[in-house]
């Protein structure tokens, strides 16, 4: 048993209230997501995370992975953990049910995907990159291909992995080097690729890699890619797990977090490969499922800031330092309100980061089920301007407000022992992985709002402002909600003005802003939910809901986040109306000083 209670309450809230379960348990496919459904998978998914999985998280960073004769092993109770996650049928809950996937909206998964990365973030990578992998298969293999590995992958018998990144192909796929060359039916892949996120592990019986690479006569840049599917063993015609391909594991990564994901460097040499979808068309497969990837590592930064948030409010209730303001006795240092600001801060954020995630889910549910084209295209609008904000925004918010988990924590933060230097070590990663956060920012600003002219930004803007309308008509309670919101749409429509003039004039100018862009759009987005959290929440206390209190300290949340995170937009918003020129007229020799 560990420590971490899942927060099903405020999940159950956002599902129902902030995502509309109900509109989307009425598009095709998803009829069974009722919500005593959805409430029996939270529960039972909770137990799981709480009581199997997140006992694991301390010894996958102690022990961490290692490499033996080739092999990589990891500790032995991410192998338990793994076990009863597949017998529960937790890895199929939103995949084809044609596959033998239970077919749940997106956003039900995302719900259940926060709980697992939250339980143990280095354990989850394993199953969410197998999800990648799926998806890849699902939309671009042939019908061959998704019949000897979709039905294994979905069950979780065996594991996904993605290769991308070599030494020289980071963010820039375009000159990725490995070759793969046509033999027979089948292609030889060769090359090196590295970082390689739960490349190998002894926890299944085969692991299927997705690899980008290109043909002998494929032409230089993106458009030469391809995507290959190599396992790690051949897959004989009954499905049963022959021989070793040619891929070797070179080495496992030291780094700073997420100890328990083996980060691999693998060796592919002429190693038996199957074309997925059409040559040349390799970052285009990619691609398809970037939007769910990129949601899932935003998730990661709801995950892990609300661990810390758990740890550092038990730590604050515990630990007895100094006199509450006006009186004499000590007292637990949750009754300074700095540490107040500290938890509130880590709570209200984590809330909208959350509200964020789960409403971009919906929005894809929608996007790839509703009947209407209309309705589709409009949905498919709104994913695409929310994914770089969940993964951009919620990741590097996640480094604020799990250091602020030290914080609280004051000298015990920064010594092991009370696990809150994990959770700052683990985020760390979150903005680098899946396009840094300056490809996030950089995809915000120029495919997101430049290209359509800032339509799909504004038409978002307006909806802020009519929540904002109605939350001066809701009464005094809203009244810091209404105008903190109103105030910060206003910087980012004088923003997005500032973008719209600029852009052209400097090819500098989107890249310099694009950073601060990102922070702004992502701080209002979320306090618009807020928002939206604290109408519904007055309505429900003014209709004598049951769980009064929830929604009161909802209201609370929703207050805070007006009165100082959206306090912040008006710096990003000044910084934006600077430009480049500052930042790109220091020369090299400045920069080293000389
Ligand atoms: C633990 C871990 C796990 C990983 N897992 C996987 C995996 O499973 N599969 C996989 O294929 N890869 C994986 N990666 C690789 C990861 O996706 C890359 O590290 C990431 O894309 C950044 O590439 P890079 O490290 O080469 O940094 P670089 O591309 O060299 O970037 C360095 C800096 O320059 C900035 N920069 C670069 N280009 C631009 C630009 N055009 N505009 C603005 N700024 C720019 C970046 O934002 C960054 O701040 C993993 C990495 C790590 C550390």
């Amino acid at each position: 048993m560990s420590d971490y209670r899942p927060p099903v309450k405020d999940m159950q809230f956002v599902i129902n209230e902030l995502a509309g379960l109900a509109d989307i348990a009425a598009l095709p496919g998803y009829e069974e997501a009722t919500p005593d459904l959805i409430e029996a998978v939270l529960e039972e998914a909770g137990a799981l995370c709480a009581e199997v999985i997140a006992p694991t998280n301390v010894v996958g960073d102690e022990q961490g992975t290692r490499v033996e004769d080739g092999q990589v092993r990891v500790p032995a109770e991410f192998h338990a953990a793994y076990q009863q996650y597949v017998e529960g049928g937790w890895p199929s809950i939103v995949n084809n049910p044609d596959f033998g996937g239970q077919g749940l909206p997106k956003l039900v998964g995302a719900a259940v995907e926060e709980m697992l990365q939250t339980a143990n973030l280095a354990w989850s990578l394993c199953p969410m990159l197998t999800q990648g992998a799926i998806h890849c298969i699902e939309a671009h293999g042939s019908d061959e291909l998704k019949q000897i590995y979709l039905e294994k992958m979905i069950s979780g018998a065996w594991t996904g992995t993605m290769n991308l990144t070599e030494p020289q192909a980071g963010s820039d796929l375009s000159v990725v080097r490995s070759q793969a060359v046509p033999d027979g039916g089948v292609y030889r892949v060769s090359g090196q690729k590295i970082f390689i996120t739960w490349g190998d592990h002894d926890i299944t019986e085969n692991i299927v890699h997705l690899v980008l690479a290109r043909t002998p006569d494929a032409p230089a840049g993106v458009k030469g890619l391809s995507l290959f599917l190599v396992p790690k063993y051949l897959v004989s015609g009954d499905g049963s797990v022959g021989e070793q391909n040619s891929v070797t594991t070179v080495s496992v990564e030291h780094k700073l977090g997420i100890h328990g994901s083996p980060t691999c460097v693998l060796d592919f040499q002429n190693a038996e490969g199957y074309l997925v979808g059409e040559l040349g068309k390799g970052l285009a497969c990619m691609f398809t499922m970037m939007n769910s990837a990129r949601l899932g590592v935003g998730l990661e930064g709801v995950s892990i800031s609300e661990r810390a948030y758990q740890l550092a409010l038990g730590w604050a209730l515990d630990r007895v330092q100094g006199r509450a303001p006006g009186g004499k006795e000590s007292v637990a240092i949750v009754e300074h309100p700095d540490v107040r600001r500290m938890l509130l801060t880590m709570k209200a954020e984590t809330e909208a980061m959350r509200a964020l995630a789960y409403v971009a889910a919906g929005h894809l549910d929608h996007a790839t089920h509703a009947s209407d084209a209309e309705a589709r295209a409009f949905h498919q609008a709104r994913v695409d301007l929310l994914i770089p904000l969940v993964k951009g925004w919620i990741t590097e918010n996640a480094q604020v407000l799990t250091s602020l988990g030290v914080q609280v924590h004051g000298g015990m933060g920064y010594v092991e022992e009370t696990g809150a230097a994990q959770y700052m070590r683990d985020a760390r990663i979150l903005t680098i992985y899946e396009g840094t956060t300056g490809i996030q920012a950089g995809d915000l600003v120029g495919r997101k709002i430049l290209r359509d002219g800032g339509a799909a930004l504004t038409t978002m803007l307006d909806e802020m402002d009519a929540t904002a309308a109605a939350c001066k008509a809701a009464g005094d309670e809203l009244t810091t909600v209404c105008e903190s919101l109103t105030a910060a749409v206003s910087s980012a429509r004088e923003a997005l003005a500032w973008l719209l003039a600029n852009a052209k004039a400097d090819p500098a100018n989107a890249g310099a802003v694009s950073y601060h862009f990102l922070m702004l759009l992502g701080l209002v987005a979320g306090g618009w939910q807020m928002a939206r959290a604290a109408l519904i929440a007055t309505e429900k206390l003014a209709a004598g809901a049951a769980d009064n209190d929830f929604y009161a300290a909802k209201i609370l949340s929703a207050r805070f986040y007006a009165e100082q995170s959206l306090a912040r937009v008006s710096g990003h918003a000044g910084t934006i109306s600077s430009g480049s020129a500052t930042m790109m007229s220091i020369t090299v020799d400045q920069l080293r000083g000389d």
